[in-house]
């Protein structure tokens, strides 16, 4: 219980700190790295290749993969009037089950004081189902501004290498800021502001429907992430990966860190889009020999391809044997 209140102050943008106990045995494997460290010059070698971009991109082959093909699948359900995947990532029927979006439906409620049994029923879905596929896992497996930010971030790195830009990062708390004023907003003026400029609904829309005008605004995102901010939607402000990640704090699928063979040299952090919930990578800051790595991971993998120590995994509580 403890742990998941501190992911989620994590996640609400508190600064991780040092864990206040370490058990004996993280202690124990601190110390025997310290006394043998490991072959250097393999993991050089290791890192030069990684850097090349040279190692397996297996997860994110499968999620790209997943994405595009739940997006689709509502795009030819409306193309060939099949009605098996009706509406949009925001509100939809799948299957003739209702679903939608919790953050969505509460600006749907409070802004125009609307609840009906179809938005109950859709939205308990959807919290059931997040909670146990891994909340933020919507983020990186479903929705389709994601996919459009990560293309937006490989250009974004590469000018920040060129040195033509630089990341202007800002405070983490601001999402729960937007997520408080979106809500606020809605019930004081009756119009759900968030629902015309989520860009998750808009590329969704755009994708089964055609593209209108409001994809101007996603462009603006996507400009402001390759030249200013990295990720900056998703990291400063979008209130669904907030409520997806509070979704994700009871899910038994977790991304989970393995101490004893991590070098400790920090390439994962480097491809996390929220870097914040893999603090326990750095020398000296794992509470344990085992880890599970806090609710506002997407659950993307990256972390996991990249490592070259496999010292991240996904698991699964009851199935996988702990190591
Ligand atoms: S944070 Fe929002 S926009 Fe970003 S991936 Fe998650 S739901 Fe999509
Ligand atoms: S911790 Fe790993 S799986 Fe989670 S968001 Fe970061 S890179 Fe992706």
């Amino acid at each position: 219980m403890k742990r998941i209140f501190q992911a989620l102050l994590i996640m609400l943008g508190q600064s991780p700190s040092k864990p206040s106990v370490i058990s004996e045995a993280a202690q124990r494997i601190y110390q025997e790295k310290q006394q043998q460290p490991k072959d250097i010059a393999a993991l050089k070698q290791e890192l030069t290749r990684i850097r090349q971009g040279q190692y397996s991109k297996k997860w994110r082959q499968r999620r790209w993969i997943t994405l595009i093909l739940i997006n689709l699948c509502f795009t030819f359900s409306f193309w060939l009037d099949l009605q098996l995947f009706e509406g949009s990532l925001i509100a939809s029927r799948v299957f003739g089950f209702h679903m939608a979006d919790p953050y969505s439906a509460m600006q749907v409620v409070l802004g125009f004081g609307l609840l009906s049994i179809n938005l109950t029923i859709g939205t308990v879905t959807v919290i059931i189902f997040w909670s146990l596929l891994g909340g933020r896992g919507f983020c990186s497996w479903v929705c389709p501004y994601h996919l459009l930010a990560e293309w937006a971030e490989i250009i974004h790195l590469k000018l920040v290498e060129k040195k033509s830009v630089t990341d202007h990062p800002f405070h983490r708390s601001s999402r729960l800021f937007f997520w408080l004023f979106f809500l606020i907003s809605a019930a004081l003026f009756n119009y759900g502001l968030f629902m015309t400029i989520n860009p998750v609904g808009i590329v969704s829309r755009a994708l089964i429907y055609g593209v209108g005008l409001s994809i101007l605004f996603v462009i603006f995102l996507l400009l402001i992430e390759i030249f200013y901010s990295r990720r900056a939607w998703c990291r400063y402000v979008c209130p669904m990966g907030l409520t997806y990640g509070l979704l994700g704090s009871v899910s038994p699928i977790k991304l989970t860190y393995h101490l004893p063979n991590c070098q400790h040299e920090g390439t994962c952090l480097k491809v996390c889009e929220v870097p914040h919930v893999l603090e326990c990578i750095k020398k000296g800051k794992a509470s344990d020999i085992k880890v599970p790595i806090g609710m506002d991971c997407t659950l993307c993998g990256a972390c996991v391809d990249i490592c070259p120590t496999q010292s991240l995994r996904f698991e699964i509580k009851g199935f996988t044997k702990s190591s």
